[in-house]
């Protein structure tokens, strides 16, 4: 089995303001290039603004997160005016969160803007009733909402997609959530195939002969080293979870195996790891290689090890010798594609 890549955009929610829509309380946006030039090229996106959808117009006076006590839980806060604390918006925005999902089930990752009481994913700050900040553990309601609709959805925020490595994180774990759905579940792309490509992706017709506990397993094979690269033991937990599928019901064990790749993938790739991954690959290759070539592989795998060459130098060794193994195994392998760099979307790391 092959995922192939995907032939239309992938479509991903993002904060109204990211895209340049002056939709912020003082009537400014917060235009992120990464996201409009640079991801677009892969990302249809489904922009919103909470804060105007729920009538609260623009411009408009300025909202923060209201607890009683530092640390509170995260979902003990209300959302209140700064200068007026009647003007209480929990409940709007916590419901425009709900109403949306319908529209949000084909979305495959989300952008969110930083240090919003809507839309922050981390470490807004929280305020407590006379005003003073009392800690930085705040979710944006709205956000945090979608989050608990979308338990596995990736998310990112904005300001952190300047990052290389941060941005390569989220592309993988947007393409792996995609491919899970067209392959696993076998969803159909939604955005119209341009007729040109349409007979491109006509390899994955047989997977929809395969049950779905069989899709569940290959598409564990196929990230199997990206997902070392990630987190090895737990790669390893989530390979004795699929031994032991039998146990559990279809859908809990699809939601499950779905959690843990999105999890293990969430951990960033350590050069360690993805060396250890590409030393994996190579064994597939070795008895294919004479010594030179072996040794010339084995070299350029250290070398890569040490920082002294890139990961595309190694990539592009290994898919030279890949025609010579029969095995689908190693032909399969999501690693050896690294599509956010070979997209020319982040850095080889
Ligand atoms: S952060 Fe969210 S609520 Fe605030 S302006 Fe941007 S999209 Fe609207």
């Amino acid at each position: 089995m092959k995922i192939l890549p995907r032939q239309t955009r992938i479509p991903v929610g993002i904060s109204q303001c990211a895209m340049g829509d002056p939709v912020r309380y003082n009537g400014g946006h917060k235009h992120s290039k990464v996201c409009t030039q640079l991801l677009a090229r892969c990302f249809e996106y489904v922009p919103l603004c909470p804060e105007v959808a729920i009538g609260m117009g623009v411009p408009r006076k300025p909202i923060h997160l209201l607890v009683a006590k530092a640390g509170a839980d995260v979902d003990a806060v209300r959302v209140v005016g700064v200068e007026d604390q009647t003007v209480d918006v929990t409940d709007p925005l916590r419901e425009y969160a709900d109403s949306v999902v319908p529209d949000l089930e084909k979305i495959r990752g989300y952008i969110f803007m930083q240090n919003s009481p809507s839309c922050g994913l981390h470490g807004v700050r929280r305020y407590l009733d006379n005003g003073h900040g009392i800690d930085s553990e705040g979710v944006g309601i709205f956000a945090r909402r979608i989050q608990q609709h979308f338990p596995h959805l990736p998310m990112e925020e904005v300001g952190r997609l300047n990052n290389s490595e941060l941005r390569e994180n989220f592309l993988t774990r947007v393409f792996a959530y995609d491919a899970w759905f067209r392959y696993v579940e076998c969803e159909p792309e939604q955005e119209e195939i341009p007729e040109a490509q349409q007979n491109e992706g006509a390899g994955e017709e047989p997977v929809k002969r395969l049950s779905r506990i069989a899709r569940i397993i290959e598409f564990y094979t196929a990230y199997k080293y990206l997902l070392m690269a990630h987190n090895q033991d737990a790669t390893r937990a989530l390979g004795r979870l699929l031994a032991d599928s039998k146990a559990m019901p279809e859908d809990d064990l699809a939601f499950a195996v779905r959690g843990r790749i999105m999890e293990i993938l969430s951990h960033p790739a350590s050069r360690k790891d993805r060396t250890n991954a590409l030393m994996h690959s190579q064994g597939h290759l070795k008895e294919y290689l004479n010594k030179d070539e072996t040794a010339e592989l084995q070299q350029l795998i250290e070398d890569y090890r040490l920082g002294h060459k890139p990961l595309s130098a190694v990539l592009t060794m290994l898919r030279h010798y890949l025609p010579r193994s029969p095995h689908g195994f190693i032909h399969s392998q999501v690693l050896l594609a690294a599509e956010p760099a070979e997209l020319g979307l982040c850095d080889f790391h």
